[in-house]
């Protein structure tokens, strides 16, 4: 068994589609940076990839490879899950924190883990998101950014 961290953090900018975990979020503003941002997305593709011992998101996807631009994330976490897949890993569970005060993302979560667990070949109960709001409190709290924190475990490696 192996464990892997993961977190990110992406600000808030109106204008911009909010994914979050693959899956659009109706909002007035959404998260910015280099690909569409999914800062959730972001931070499972961490965990997986410290777990799986291969360094991290920006080692695999450099931000100034001009192909990552706009990219969907969960196009990045298919090659993630790839590599852990190639090298013999498999995912036990995924648990997730997203960190935003608005709007409320509770109602979404499910299908933010369908699109996960799609994404990854394993069963959605192997996934387990939460979310915590800022309580106006700090970056988050004011609106400003979105972060993510994920843990997950694989086997096999
Ligand atoms: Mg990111």
């Amino acid at each position: 068994m192996r464990i892997g961290i993961g977190y990110d953090i992406h600000p808030l900018k109106s204008g911009r589609k909010l994914i979050l975990g693959g899956i659009e979020i109706p909002h007035g503003a959404g998260l910015d940076g280099h690909s569409d941002a999914d800062v959730l997305t972001h931070a499972i593709c961490d965990a997986l990839l410290g777990a799986a011992g291969e360094g991290d998101i920006g080692m695999h996807f450099p931000a100034s490879d001009y192909r990552y631009k706009d990219i969907a994330s969960l196009q990045l976490l298919e090659q993630v899950i790839s590599l852990v897949i190639r090298k013999g890993g498999r995912l036990v569970n995924l648990d997730a924190v997203i960190n935003a005060e608005s709007p409320r993302l509770g109602p979404h979560l499910a299908a933010m883990k369908d699109a996960l667990a799609k994404t990854m070949g394993v069963e959605a109960s192997r996934i387990n998101l939460k979310v915590k709001s800022g309580e106006g409190q700090g970056m988050v709290g004011r609106q400003e950014a979105m972060t993510a924190h994920a843990v997950c475990l694989i086997e096999g490696i």
